[in-house]
């Protein structure tokens, strides 16, 4: 049975560095990933990976590797889209397109998941069961994987029994990951339109004010947390984007509240959810006016298998070192659509690990490099997982 692998052949590797390159110069918006579905699709036909799927939830895709043995379904997962963010890196291959940039990674998860579908692809001989490759799009807009999931990423051609994803991290260095061993935050996007009644500015009496509302809502939401939350759970509710008027004398017809909320727990959920929704309600009322509150179903929280963790664990261990396996100490109120995946959510045991980038820059900003060291260890990262799931003597 096939062991795990220590180093990637410099060949494979100066090709996905090229192919990391020209993804971050052509970054693509959420739902938009065309371009970086066509190389996908050709660099794994060049591995001679079938391909199941094509323009799965837009722009998916999926491809899988059938070995000479039967054996379990093992499934990698990479995202494809980039964010609205204006590249400040000053790299030889920045952005090309104005106004988009790969600044949460995703041109690296790419990479890898390619260089991990060449590594494993030379060595189908000796693996046994299959491994699909999944390229999911519109993770930004934490639609992507549900899309998928609905599509049938996880039963298509062969169903998947496992699935393992990576994300860049910039708090740790290349060479090393962290898992998470406490379950990330849901997500759940929040709209409320506050109609009232424009007028002259010099007449406020005779309007209902969407401004003044508005703020007294962004107020009173702050209370959701530190009063209807035991102090003991998480929870984050946050207004974003304050959108009203467009001249200091007009009272405007409305005003558009945008935000997220962020919870550990489904029952700390269910009430944060109540809670914005009667306040915003409740408030606006009070002050003779209406709103519209749109709460989205979001993301769920993301919870990491237990066995699939610790073969994550074992394997960092054989392939980086123990030392350069590190683990999160406090929890995060990030997001992360790979939850989707998860039985949770009725799909299959899965893990998700955080792999250690070279800049400082946070994720999410016009600073942000995937960097190049890190590929290295995300490919053998991935494809390690791989060998050691499908392996016949770790029955996880
Ligand atoms: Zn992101
Ligand atoms: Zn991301």
């Amino acid at each position: 049975m096939a062991e795990i692998i220590k180093s990637i052949d410099p060949d494979i590797l100066d090709r996905i560095r090229q192919i990391r390159e020209d993804l971050h110069q052509h970054p693509e918006l959420a739902f938009r990933e065309k371009r970086t579905a066509a190389i996908v699709v050709e660099q794994l036909t060049k591995a001679s990976i079938e391909i199941v799927a094509e323009g799965m939830a837009t722009t998916g895709v999926v491809g899988l590797l059938r070995t000479s043995r039967p054996g379990r379904c093992v499934a990698l997962r990479a995202d494809m889209d980039a964010l609205p963010v204006e590249e400040e890196t000053q790299l030889a291959y920045q952005s090309q397109n104005p106004g988009v940039m790969h600044a949460c990674g995703h041109d690296g998860h790419c990479a890898v998941l390619l260089g991990a579908a060449k590594v494993l692809a030379g060595m189908r001989d000796s693996l046994c069961g299959s491994v699909k490759f999944i390229f999911q799009p519109g993770e930004e807009k934490s639609e992507g994987a549900r899309l998928m999931v609905e599509a049938g990423v996880l039963t298509c051609s062969q169903a998947v029994q496992a699935i393992f994803g990576l994300h860049a991290r910039p708090q740790i260095q290349a060479g090393q990951i962290e898992l998470d061993v406490i379950p990330n935050a849901a997500t759940n996007p929040f709209q409320i339109r506050i109609k009232g009644q424009g007028t002259h500015a010099a007449y406020p009496h005779q309007a209902c004010d969407p401004i003044a509302i508005g703020s007294q809502i962004v107020c009173a939401l702050q209370q959701v947390v530190s009063r209807r939350v035991a102090p003991y759970e998480a929870a984050v509710v946050t207004v974003g984007a304050f959108q009203a008027g467009s001249r200091g004398n007009i009272i405007p017809d409305q005003a558009i509240l945008k935000g997220t909320i962020r919870t550990r727990q489904p029952a700390v959920q269910k009430t944060v959810v109540a809670a914005v929704r009667s306040t915003a309600t409740g408030v606006a009322r009070a002050m003779g006016a209406e709103c519209e509150i749109e709460i989205e179903p979001g993301t769920p929280r993301l919870r990491n298998d237990e066995k699939l963790l610790e073969l994550v664990r074992q394997v960092g261990a054989e392939t980086l070192g123990a030392e350069d396996v590190l683990e999160a100490s406090m929890a995060t109120m990030g997001g992360e659509d790979f939850s989707q995946y998860l039985e949770e959510q009725g799909g299959v045991p899965g893990c998700m690990f955080r792999l250690g980038v070279e800049t400082d820059a946070p994720i999410h900003t016009a600073k942000f490099d995937f960097g190049q060291a890190a590929l290295e260890p995300g490919i053998l990262m991935m494809s390690n997982v791989a060998i050691r799931y499908l392996s016949d003597d770790n029955q996880v």
